[in-house]
């Protein structure tokens, strides 16, 4: 079983805080889908004939393209692999673009998951970040997409945002609750080099918010969704009725996926590689049937550091037979050797050669994961 990520790379405007492979210019957009359509060609080898278990249309944003523009991905999608029956089929939106009449357009195209990125429900937060949305426009959004019978709706939230307070994340949670959704992702804001908000902070007119106050924050975050029945199964993941996001747990779990369109990630179960970050030369590349493809091969140290990152974050763990039989049993000895103390404390568990994140071990997990690596 496999995956296929598209990456759209269209926003209609610019968030403050965004650092993803994305350009406000629309006009390349049909060349785009050709190039994405050409690309699933010539790659389709990547995943060797695996059923395709899941799609997942991320960005940018997905909701700029049209039902033509998903047709024919679709199309070429089924020319070229196999599709499993019950693949989870993804569209990332924001809430803006997801009006009755768009919804309307998307009958007919198999999307059975929509991943809604509303990050706020406080207009001010919204402004700040430069949201193109409205916190009352994000509700109206989730509630449309239910009465169109979307029945695996995923939010994204943020926290951890300059002036942002115990009461106002406390109010998001809540109205995020009350939505009814199956799942939420849910981020600390990042201050990644090269955006804006970066700009503003390194001139002293933003100030990150307090640590105490973000880990405050995050239990926060933690004790009310798991109170309204959603299991905490990856450290910025939550999800109702087991409806977890197949798609990021096929990352997590270290399978195979196809990443196409520009800035993509792939990855064939040994090497990761990811396309040029560039649609003109994205689609010049694919035009000549020579896709600008980076490959960083992995050696067996980042494969096993791969392995730990991964595991550690989600509630499924690090299996230590299957650690030991990949990574040979120096590196699970090395492993154990560096948890021991962790498990001690009670910040991991191992049950059944399973390592876990307890509860406390989750507040202080870069520190463990950090531990557990291979530093040559
Ligand atoms: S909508 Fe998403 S991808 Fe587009 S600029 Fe905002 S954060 Fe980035």
């Amino acid at each position: 079983m496999a995956g296929i990520y598209i990456h759209v790379p269209f926003c209609k405007t610019r968030c403050i805080y965004c650092d993803f492979y994305t350009r406000t210019d629309m006009s390349p957009r049909h060349n785009y889908v050709s190039a994405v359509c050409r690309e699933i060609e010539l790659r389709r080898d990547y995943i060797s004939s695996e059923v395709v278990k899941t799609i997942y249309f991320g960005g940018g944003t997905p909701s700029q393209l049209s039902y033509g523009d998903f047709q024919r991905i679709f199309d070429t999608i089924r020319a070229n692999f196999t599709v499993a029956s019950d693949a989870e089929i993804t569209m990332e939106a924001n809430p803006d673009d997801l009006d009755a009449k768009y919804l309307e357009t998307l009958r007919g195209l198999p999307f059975n998951r929509l991943s809604i990125g509303i990050q706020s429900f406080d207009d001010n937060e919204l402004k700040f970040l430069r949201r193109r949305h409205s916190a009352g426009r994000a509700i109206d959004a989730v509630s449309l997409c239910k009465s169109s019978d979307y029945n695996n709706i995923s939010i994204d939230l943020m926290y951890g945002l300059p002036n942002q307070t115990m009461d106002i994340w406390q109010r998001n949670l809540e109205q995020a609750i009350n939505l009814g959704v199956q799942h939420i992702s849910s981020y600390h804001l990042i201050y990644e080099q090269g955006t804006r908000l970066y700009r503003l902070f390194k001139l002293g007119d933003v100030k990150p918010v307090d640590e105490d106050l973000s880990v405050q924050m995050f239990s926060a975050m933690i004790d009310s969704l798991s109170d309204a029945g959603f299991q905490h199964y990856e450290i910025s993941n939550f999800a109702r009725n087991g409806l977890y996001s197949k798609h990021n747990s096929s990352y997590w779990l270290g399978e195979k996926y196809l990443g196409l369109g520009p800035a993509a990630h792939s990855f064939d179960g040994q090497n990761r590689a990811w396309n040029i970050a560039s649609i003109s030369k994205y689609v010049e590349g694919i035009g000549q049937g020579n896709p600008a493809v980076e490959t960083e091969y992995l050696d067996k140290n980042t494969g096993y550091n791969d392995f730990i990152l991964t595991g550690m974050r989600t509630m499924w763990g690090v299996n230590l037979v299957v650690l030991e039989s990949r990574f040979g049993t120096s590196m699970k000895d090395y492993c154990m050797k560096n948890v021991r103390k962790y498990i001690n404390q009670g910040f991991v568990t191992n049950n059944d050669n399973v390592l876990k994140l307890t509860r406390e071990g989750i507040f202080i997990s870069d520190g463990i994961m950090s531990d557990l690596m291979w530093v040559e």
